[in-house]
């Protein structure tokens, strides 16, 4: 699939299902990502190779307009992940939970743990300039107070009565494995 083409969660869900096995936080991912996500979750696929060590996003979610990433390896505890908001923007910090590295198994973890927070990192940069609503170029909007990332179209919506069309798509793991 070429992610390009990706419309949805769902689809992403489908090309990729061990990616999404039990986000415990669930993910909530504004329409406008579907392509910088698209293309997180193939590199990510791509980095992990034949080996997927248990790798799934444990929560996605919006925080000061832009997307967070979270991910998890079964049976690893997580990097802390630190947001700090600065008067010049928001301060993303990983603190890595291992840093004793003993085997060349546990190396060769550190290298996928890595360049994955690289690339995580990297799409959620990206999510500072798409627009939440149709992923055009957007920058930081204000409006009523609750900073959302929305293009010009979509600020003057904001400002409208009807408001804003719901742009969330939300998937959360329950009992029967519905989502
Ligand atoms: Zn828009």
């Amino acid at each position: 699939m070429n992610p390009q083409q990706a419309l949805s969660l769902k689809d992403l869900q489908t090309r990729y299902p061990y990616q999404f096995n039990e986000p415990e936080l669930g993910i909530a991912m504004a329409k406008g990502w579907v392509v910088v996500f698209a293309q997180l979750c193939a590199d990510v696929d791509q980095v992990l190779g034949q080996d997927k060590r248990g790798f799934h996003w444990s929560q996605v979610k919006e925080k000061f307009g832009s997307a967070r990433f979270y991910f998890q390896f079964e049976g690893r505890k997580p990097d802390l992940r630190l947001d700090i908001q600065m008067p010049g923007g928001v301060l993303s910090q990983v603190v890595p939970f291992e840093r004793r590295i003993r085997t060349d198994r546990d190396r060769s973890f550190e290298q996928v743990n890595t360049e994955i927070g690289r690339l995580a990192l990297r799409a959620e940069v990206a999510t500072k300039h798409v627009c939440l609503v149709c992923g055009k170029e957007a920058s930081q909007d204000v409006g009523t107070g609750y900073v959302l990332v929305l293009c010009p179209e979509h600020q003057a919506q904001r400002q409208q009565p009807e408001g804003l069309p719901p742009f969330w798509e939300t998937l959360r793991e329950n009992k029967d494995g519905e989502v």
